[in-house]
């Protein structure tokens, strides 16, 4: 259907009226020459009437031609004016849209949706968190935004994207960059996909989150490591042997418990000072790290008792590997801080899955009471629990 509002272009219009006007003077001149014939018979007094005529018609027309073009040339001012105004407005938004932006933490953003994220707008924040100039990146002129996302984010980026702009939904997404010096930082970024005359864009805004990361990673050290020895904690140990045994479980695969519990610690402690004995738990420690497997899991469950996970590891071999570790604590003189060395022997408790326990308590039971049996024994040694601890306690 037509527009009506284009039924006057300006083509149509003066023609409209250089036609009006020429109907006006065709009728003019025919019929006041008519009427000026009848009236004046008398031929000074007919030539003066149309000489007369002649400019009464010139006046008349020009007086109508200076109204219609003044209307017109009022609307065209009108119209500029209006056109002046709209584009001041449109440059102040523009002002404070960039005040805006170059307030923002971080950087915002529009790209089109192609596997290199080529931007096509960036603010100003972008080279303080990409340490690449705007320039540089909109339309990838130096690098493209996408090759500076990290290899490992890069799939499930561009997975949560796709998947939000499937939905016409906007997207959270936390991912690691690397900037132009080569340091990678963590960043959040939050986007939309835009219909832009007919071309899906995403715009959105990315924020450096790299200190709020390092907190959280500090966070799960503290919640899960000893500080004093950097094993695992007791709670850390605690859901690894409960993620063990539900995968020793479920394979039906065995696993093994090491409970070690250092003999006659009171008197380091009591010999040396507090200080010597908590150099001494770090370096026995690290023996024990040394001495086991790289599938295997260490942990201080507290004082100086240290639990050792041995996953798909049976009797024999459990008690082997219990027996070397022993050995090597007792042959290796443990240095000080001091510069003196001390000797130290552990007891080991030993428990497998199935055997002596289906369950994380009945398991752990097991181990305990086998170290118990080794210290009576005379210490240094290796128990193995020799009774289903479970078939009691659970
Ligand atoms: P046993 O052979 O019977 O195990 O003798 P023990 O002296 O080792 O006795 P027990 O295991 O009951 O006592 C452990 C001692 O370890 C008690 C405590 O003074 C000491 N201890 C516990 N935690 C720490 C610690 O973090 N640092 C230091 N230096 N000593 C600790
Ligand atoms: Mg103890
Ligand atoms: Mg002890």
């Amino acid at each position: 259907m037509r527009n009506p509002r284009n039924r006057y272009t300006p083509l149509r219009r003066t023609v409209g009226i250089v036609v009006i006007y020429l109907c006006v003077g065709w009728l003019w001149i025919t019929f006041s020459d008519a009427v000026a014939e009848a009236w004046f018979t008398d031929i000074r007094m007919l030539s003066l009437v149309q000489t007369w005529k002649g400019l009464i018609f010139v006046l008349v027309t020009g007086a109508v031609l200076f109204v219609v073009l003044l209307m017109q040339f009022r609307k065209d001012c009108n119209l500029i004016k209006l056109q002046h105004d709209q584009r001041e407005a449109l440059r102040k938004r523009e002002r404070q849209l960039a005040v805006l932006m170059g307030n923002l933490p971080g950087m915002a953003y529009r790209c089109r949706l192609d596997e290199h994220w080529t931007m096509l707008f960036v603010s100003e924040g972008c080279q303080e968190l990409t340490g690449y100039a705007p320039d540089e990146l909109v339309d990838n002129r130096v690098i493209s935004y996408g090759s500076l996302i990290g290899a490992e984010s890069s799939d499930v980026v561009n997975r949560e994207v796709g998947a939000a702009v499937a939905k016409d939904e906007s997207f959270s997404i936390e991912y690691s960059l690397t900037r132009k010096d080569g340091q990678t930082i963590w960043v959040w970024e939050r986007g939309r996909g835009v219909d832009e005359d007919g071309e899906l864009v995403l715009e959105g805004i990315v924020l450096d989150i790299s200190d709020r990361k390092a907190l959280e990673e500090e966070l799960s050290e503290l919640a899960t490591r000893d500080p004093l020895t950097g094993l695992n904690n007791r709670r850390e140990m605690t859901h690894l042997l409960d993620e063990e045994v539900a995968r020793a479980t479920r394979y039906n695969r065995e696993l093994a418990l090491l409970w070690i519990d250092f003999d006659h610690f009171k008197d380091i402690n009591d010999s040396f000072g507090h200080a010597a004995g908590d150099a001494v738990l770090k370096n026995v420690s690290h023996l024990l790290l040394d001495g086991i497997r790289t599938v295997d899991s260490l942990g201080r469950f507290g004082g100086e008792e240290f639990v050792i996970l041995l996953p798909e590891m049976g009797i024999d071999d459990a008690q082997e590997a219990a027996e070397r570790l022993r050995e090597t604590i007792s042959k290796i003189p443990i240095p000080l801080d001091t510069g003196e060395t001390v000797s130290l022997t552990i007891s080991i408790g030993v428990s497998v899955f199935p055997w002596h326990g289906r369950s994380p308590d009945a398991l752990c039971a097991a181990a305990d009471k086998a170290m118990y049996r080794a210290k009576q024994s005379g210490r240094n040694c290796v128990g193995m629990a020799s009774e289903p601890v479970e078939a009691h306690n659970s």
